[in-house]
């Protein structure tokens, strides 16, 4: 059953950056400046940083911190990786998935995203789904047909789904490139994932699903996109580094 309000949320990853240490005094201006307000009330607040900074930044505040990955693997002898379970026991409720950057350099297909799914949904977790087209798909005017693919290759091996699942529109041209969608081409592709989605879980849950956009977002064109119908929150990355932007970006919520 659904619990939850539709609360917009924005997320910044941070990717492979910052020490340990830089990590905590980032977390900690985020913090000061959130209690400074000027933000809308019901916003969620989301970080991902890397694995190594989880347990640091556990505890240290009320903005929520979540993971980058996971395995798509319970337990076992599988070196390197990481499982839900220990991420579910450092507070993790929110984990990336399908991220372009592990799609293209690796090469996570199918499989590996749906097991990553099945897992965090049986635990509760809450899996922020990242799909988006390349600008050559852009360009042949397949954005539909890949975003659908990108859903039903994963979502289709599941009967029936009804824990929460979160939406990142990311079109892959537009990530770390200072290109972003137009409000127009980031709205229209949002509509269509929650079109797409209806026929997984319904109309009701389809419209309380949160459907991010990402790809260089930044102060200066964040209120337009979050200002949109389908667009419940933003999935930021460069910008997420920089404590003034990233606060800025959450001010353009509109109130
Ligand atoms: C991302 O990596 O999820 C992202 C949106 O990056 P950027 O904001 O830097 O484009």
């Amino acid at each position: 059953m659904y619990t939850y309000m539709k609360r917009p949320l924005i997320a910044g990853n941070w990717k492979m950056n910052t020490s340990p240490a830089e990590g905590i005094a980032l977390y900690k201006t985020f913090l000061e400046g959130k209690k400074k307000g000027g933000f809308r009330q019901e916003l969620e607040w989301l970080v991902l940083p890397p694995f190594t900074h989880l347990a640091g930044l556990q505890n240290l505040g009320d903005i929520q911190v979540g993971a980058q990955n996971c395995s798509h693997q319970s337990k076992g002898a599988f070196t390197g990786e990481v499982s839900v379970d220990m991420l579910r026991d450092l507070g993790c409720r929110y984990v990336l998935v399908g991220h372009s950057e592990r799609r293209q350099y690796f090469k996570e297909e199918e499989e590996e995203l749906t097991g990553k799914v099945a897992l965090l949904l049986e635990s509760n977790c809450i899996p922020i789904f990242c799909i988006g087209e390349t600008w050559e798909e852009r360009e042949k005017g397949s954005t539909e047909t890949v975003l659908e693919r990108q859903i039903q290759e994963v979502f289709g091996h599941f009967k029936a789904i009804s824990s929460e699942v979160v939406f990142a529109y990311e079109p892959v041209w537009a990530i770390g490139t200072g290109k972003t969608a137009s409000v127009e081409q980031a709205q229209a592709a949002h509509a269509f994932i929650r079109q797409v989605w209806t026929r997984f879980v319904g109309e009701n849950k389809a419209q309380s699903t949160r459907i991010l956009y990402g790809g260089s977002m930044k102060p200066d064109n964040a209120e337009g996109l979050l200002s949109q119908k389908d667009i419940d929150g933003g999935l930021i990355g460069g910008a997420a580094l920089d404590a003034e932007a990233f606060l800025n970006i959450a001010r353009q919520f509109p109130k």
